[in-house]
């Protein structure tokens, strides 16, 4: 048993001073308020549960800044994106897969992020023997090294696209048939520790059969795992879904499948009325990635209309171009401002934004990732983050305004410590690895330098 007493703490009760919690086998078994310090424990400004990170490629942290040079066609977009990504992709081996996702993962746990959910269909490497455990096991050493939460989300992935073109090359690294996947699915689950989980995904109606789809959401639902898969995030998707399927992506999955609360829907980005209401009613999850979709130029999330009917939601550093929650936070509502010409947008009258925005995303994060996370209470997972009372950006601020703080102020929030399962991962402000993280990364990146984008 260990204890940590906070000046002042967020319980879901709202804001506490002088919280006592104490801390047993990774969980919390009480959370007092009114208490008073006692002599050798130690003493926290403000403490804030864990994020979690609802939508991880943990392998493309290595292509972040190497994509950013216009091309001599000047039609940048996610497609020649993707292109660049698949040659990395192209690159990786096993090593230099775990060496990538620990270096990601320490800077998500120093950023906030407790817990990820990594969404992997890099199930084979250009080098390795064949054997899809090398990429899984990678991911999960990866994790536990750095110390976050990990729910390992296996994805499935079968075609180049809706009308069935044979994959190409990277592509191919990608595939597996629907019963290799099912046995991938349960190596996974065999080898995650006691800390993480899995959930269970396919990549997209564009890449997955729609039988296949069907068998996921019935081995998701018999297992009672999260099922992910992106959905609707580039227009040409929908453009080709209308094609093939008669039909938008959003329309179709919830015509043909049960989505539920179990269901996280990774970007949803293009959406008409109807189908915003029936997401939002459905109690599915959408995970919005802002600063991916900001880079990639995928478009705005209809965000005001989805809260309005009731939607949930999580966020996700997806391929890492930004790798701190606030700033997520940040931006997903500055794209609303933009666009609405407006201010305050995703949330109700008289709320907080930024309070209202790390709220909901506890609860969608915590349902996306299938974990006992993001509340401050007796019996929940002790994921918690310790800041700087003393930082400017605190300074003066009471209850009513401190997340707006971090969430508004735009600079790195004063994250002074993170624990993970009652472990502290961060102690004043650095990873407590980060220096073996850096010393690893920095002989991958340069010999992919080498290899992948960045080169031409
Ligand atoms: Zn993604």
């Amino acid at each position: 048993m260990s204890s940590l007493y906070a000046r002042k703490a967020l319980l879901p009760s709202g804001w506490a001073e002088g919280v006592r919690f104490e801390i047993s086998a990774g969980r919390i078994e009480s959370a007092a308020r009114g208490a008073s310090l006692e002599d050798d424990e130690f003493e926290a400004g403000i403490v804030i549960p864990g994020i979690c990170n609802a939508h991880s490629h943990a392998f493309q942290r290595a292509l972040v800044g190497r994509t950013e040079r216009r091309s001599p066609a000047g039609k940048d977009n996610f497609w020649t994106w993707r292109h660049e990504m698949y040659r990395l992709a192209n690159a990786i081996d096993p090593d230099t897969m775990r060496v990538i996702a620990r270096q990601v993962y320490t800077e998500m746990l120093a950023a906030g992020y407790t817990t990820v959910a990594e969404f992997h269909y890099l199930h084979q490497t250009a080098g390795d023997s064949g054997s899809a455990d090398a990429t899984i096991e990678a991911i999960i050493s990866a994790a536990e090294e750095a110390g976050i939460r990990l729910t390992f989300v296996p994805i499935l992935y079968e075609r180049a696209g809706f009308d069935s073109p044979k994959p190409d090359d990277v592509q191919g690294l990608f595939v597996k048939g629907f019963d290799d996947f099912v046995s991938l699915y349960e190596t996974a689950k065999s080898l995650v520790g006691e800390r993480s989980t899995v959930g269970i995904g396919a990549h997209s109606l564009r890449a997955v059969t729609k039988e296949s789809i069907d068998r996921i959401a019935e081995l998701a639902s018999a297992e009672g795992v999260p099922l992910h898969i992106h959905l609707a995030e580039q227009q040409r998707e929908v453009d080709d879904c209308l094609v093939h399927y008669k039909t938008r992506p959003a329309r179709w999955l919830l015509n043909r499948c049960d989505v539920d609360a179990n269901w996280c829907l990774v970007h949803a980005t293009h959406l008409e009325a109807d189908e915003i209401s029936a997401i939002a009613r459905s109690g599915a999850v959408v995970c919005l990635c802002p600063s991916t979709e900001a880079n990639l130029g995928d478009g705005i999330f209809p965000l005001e209309a989805y809260l309005d009917a009731g939607g949930s939601i999580a966020i996700g550093s997806d391929s890492h171009m930004t790798i701190d929650p606030f700033e997520e936070l940040r931006w997903l509502e500055y794209g609303q401002r933009l666009t609405a010409q407006s201010r305050n947008v995703s949330v109700a009258c008289g709320e907080h934004t930024g309070y209202a925005l790390i709220n909901r995303v506890a609860t969608g994060g915590r349902r996306a990732c299938g974990q006992e996370t993001g509340r401050l209470e007796p019996g929940a997972l002790a994921d918690l983050l310790v800041l700087d009372d003393t930082d400017p950006m605190l300074l003066g601020h009471e209850a009513d305004t401190l997340l707006d703080a971090l969430v508004f102020a735009g600079y790195r929030v004063p994250i002074e410590r993170v624990m993970v399962h009652g472990e502290w991962r961060v102690l004043e402000g650095r990873h407590v690895s980060q220096d073996s993280a850096r010393k690893e990364y920095g002989r991958v990146a340069g010999a992919l330098r080498t290899t992948a984008a960045g080169t031409r």
